[in-house]
């Protein structure tokens, strides 16, 4: 049977700040799904629960990708989520929907989406990997790592199968008016697929397909939503579908790849670089300038209904990943102000401070 799980996330207000949705707007999203979705058939399971401010819904139907009907029940159960953000005067009510009504396809419309059609394997495992406080090229060294470098990755040699490489799809996301993608392989083109994944703000993988069986492998959202609206409305916080297990990477293949702690963009005002912290699923931002986050739900699912779930980072082993995310980001901080602390101009186009610095423009003379 072929199965397509979508996640779709959105932040549509925080409690006392940018911190995490209220229990009453993540049971208005839960009740809406069940109504709308399950109790009508159209998805046979759905899964709520959230990263930071943003919350996701991870639904298994048979109605493949970019299909209106799933993107609506998401795109509406965001909405009335908003309208209990609005009564609570929850933070950023609504931030991320930047639209009021749907119109065929949520991606444009603000919200995150990653989705994945596949057949359905007898012991399928899935990993669902989202971010707060960061952008979608967060993804892009943890995929290098796992997917191409053997001497981090050694499943990428044990694997028969992903000894054969897999395809990466990179998307180029200053590209605003359609999808400007490239397809590379591994491991001929892995110097090519690095030449771009330098650049996390703007080339970003969105894809991985095995090259031995043909399947997709991962999907990750790649929505920039200043991109989008013209102009910054809130982080574009990503989220990943990753199948795991035979005949792809293991569940701890992929997960070892977030012990890094590497520096990612984000955090505060979506204006700084610190270390992105792996932590234990339905956690709030940190207090501490918001440093970036990263939880991982992994799960079976049979015939389309998630059958059992765990915590990824939930082990004592991310206890010290956290340790050290933390000592990097305080390090970073020490930079005060000062790049790379803080993201070059390019990335702040559309704060204050660039308004300011043009203004400031107008002062300078050129020196007789
Ligand atoms: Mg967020």
């Amino acid at each position: 049977m072929k199965i397509t799980l979508s996640a779709i996330k959105a932040d549509v207000g925080g409690v006392g700040g940018h911190s995490k949705p209220s229990p009453e707007l993540v049971a208005t999203i839960k009740n809406f799904v069940q109504k709308n979705g399950k109790d009508k058939g159209l998805v046979i399971d759905s899964y709520i629960g959230y990263t930071g401010d943003d919350t996701h819904i991870l639904l298994s139907h048979t109605k493949g990708p970019n299909n209106p009907d799933i993107h609506k029940l998401c795109f509406d159960a965001f909405m009335e989520a908003t309208k209990v953000a609005k009564e609570q005067g929850l933070y950023g009510a609504g931030q991320d929907l930047l639209k009021t009504s749907f119109s065929g396809n949520v991606k444009g419309m603000g919200p995150g989406v990653a989705e994945i059609e596949f057949e359905e394997r007898p012991n399928e495992a899935v990993l669902l990997i989202a971010a707060d406080k960061t952008e979608p090229g967060m993804f892009n060294l943890p995929l290098y790592y796992g997917f191409v470098e053997v001497s981090r990755s050694p499943g990428l040699i044990l694997s028969d199968d992903m000894r054969k490489g897999v395809k990466f799809t990179i998307m180029d996301v200053e590209h605003t008016e359609a999808d400007k993608i490239i397809e590379l392989k591994t491991p001929e083109e892995y110097v090519e697929i690095a030449s771009l994944l330098f650049n996390p703000h703007r080339f970003v993988v969105e894809k991985i397909h095995s090259r031995s069986t043909g399947e997709q492998i991962a999907s990750i959202s790649t929505t920039r939503l200043h991109n989008i609206s013209g102009k910054y409305s809130g982080k574009d916080d990503p989220i990943m579908i990753a199948r795991v297990q035979r005949p792809f990477l293991a569940t701890e293949e992929i997960g070892a790849m977030f012990k890094y702690a590497h520096y990612v963009a984000g955090d505060t005002r979506g204006s700084h670089n610190m270390a992105l912290m792996p932590v234990k699923l339905n956690s709030p931002a940190s207090v501490y300038y918001c440093n970036p986050i990263v939880t991982g739900l992994y799960f079976s699912m049979h015939n389309g209904k998630f059958t059992a779930t765990g915590d990824a980072f939930d082990d004592p082993v991310f206890d010290e990943v956290r340790r050290m995310a933390a000592q990097k980001s305080f390090a970073m901080r020490e930079q005060g102000f000062v790049m790379p602390a803080m993201l070059p101009m390019e990335e702040i186009e559309y704060t204050i401070l660039a308004d300011k610095i043009k203004e400031l423009g107008k002062r300078f003379i050129i020196r007789k």
